[in-house]
């Protein structure tokens, strides 16, 4: 599945993984991808299904792998009657590409997409590339997607907002476990999508949902193998 949605434009990329089975919930997945042009994001072969570096020892994730972040928090980013205003936390921003992504998603009743890094250039770099389109700019403009610098371990809480909690978390790096604080973080009912680095099994690297019910009981599903850049302390005068 991984590397067949390659195509010469945004468009072409995005039709791909709808035909590859990537999207599926169409057309409210498809939708924000085919606003977010992956050329702003992806400092080279952007619609190539790969991930690109962009600095700092980061990468950009290749987009068959923010299609199914997205198509598995799907149910949580997009505002409901019990929803309007969902809260989306995404850790390790990077590029900022998906926080775009995810924040075209959460409507325009309130909802809020936080992305978090550790190295402060990176936060401007995607704070930067969303500003690169119409949208985005009135997106950043209206607190719609805010780009903050932190350690993504802890969560975050956005100053003012603190007894907010997420509906949906997305980690971008491999964690070493799902960390408290995350976890305390997540609302009820809410999920988390988080590659976690299962020593224990030396079997590598997994997608988790981590899924908090109505009643705060959590259940942690495994998905799949991955290889993500590790979730760690930022590098020393970043
Ligand atoms: N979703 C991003 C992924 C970027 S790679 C994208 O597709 O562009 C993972 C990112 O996690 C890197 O930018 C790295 O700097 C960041 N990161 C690593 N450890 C972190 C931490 N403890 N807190 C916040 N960000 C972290």
């Amino acid at each position: 599945m991984a590397w067949r949605s390659s195509a010469a434009s945004n468009r072409g990329l995005i039709e791909n993984l709808a035909k590859n089975g990537l999207i599926k919930g169409q057309p409210e997945s498809a939708k924000p991808f085919s606003k977010v042009d992956r050329a702003h994001y992806a400092p080279s072969t952007p619609y190539d299904d790969s991930p690109q570096p962009i600095g700092h020892h980061a990468t950009i994730s290749a987009p068959h792998m923010h299609a199914n972040a997205v198509e598995a928090l799907l149910p949580f980013i997009l505002p409901s009657d019990a929803r309007p205003a969902p809260r989306v936390l995404d850790v390790g921003s990077g590029s900022g590409y998906l926080t775009h992504v995810m924040a075209e998603l959460v409507g325009d009743q309130g909802g809020v997409v936080v992305g978090v890094e550790h190295i402060a250039a990176l936060k401007e770099l995607g704070e930067g590339n969303v500003r690169r389109s119409e949208e985005g700019r009135r997106f950043l403009e209206a607190g719609r997607v805010r780009f903050r610098v932190g350690d993504g371990r802890k969560g975050w809480v956005e100053p003012g907002e603190e007894a907010m909690k997420w509906d949906a978390i997305h980690v971008g790096a491999a964690a070493v476990e799902v960390h408290a604080e995350m976890l305390e973080q997540l609302n009820a009912p809410g999920r988390m999508f988080i590659p976690v680095d299962d020593d224990t099994s030396q079997l590598g690297q997994h997608i988790f949902w981590v899924d908090k019910d109505k009643d705060g009981k959590v259940t942690r599903t495994k998905q799949y193998g991955v290889r993500y850049v590790p979730l760690t302390d930022a590098p020393k005068g970043k």
